[in-house]
């Protein structure tokens, strides 16, 4: 293998490899979304699927209310809530 290509291998590795502890707080996912669950007037039964779903653990429990900071837009909260509280809107722009 010459040089070159033995360097650009090493450089691509170096982008794999984690050198620290992280913890996802440090990577909002919200920029991917492109859909957005929004919570209408529809009477909330507390049943907590949205807070027990969500993959993000964007929902919180008790308010339910959702961190756009974090909730990437996969819809699963909207798709299980029963009562019909969250639906999914595009997102602006
Ligand atoms: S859309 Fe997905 S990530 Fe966002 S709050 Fe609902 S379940 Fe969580
Ligand atoms: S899934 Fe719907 S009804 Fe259940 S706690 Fe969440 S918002 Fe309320």
């Amino acid at each position: 293998m010459g040089r070159e290509r033995y360097q650009y291998f090493v450089e691509r590795a170096k982008s794999t490899l984690t050198y620290d502890p992280g913890w996802s707080h440090d990577n909002p996912t919200g920029t991917w979304r492109t859909m957005r669950p929004i919570k209408t007037d529809a009477k909330c039964t507390s049943c907590d699927l949205c807070w027990l779903l969500c993959p993000e653990g964007s929902v919180s429990r008790g308010s339910y209310a959702i961190d756009y900071d974090y909730c990437k837009g996969c819809g699963i909260c909207a798709h299980e809530c029963r009562a019909g509280v969250i639906v999914m809107e595009r997102e602006a722009g």
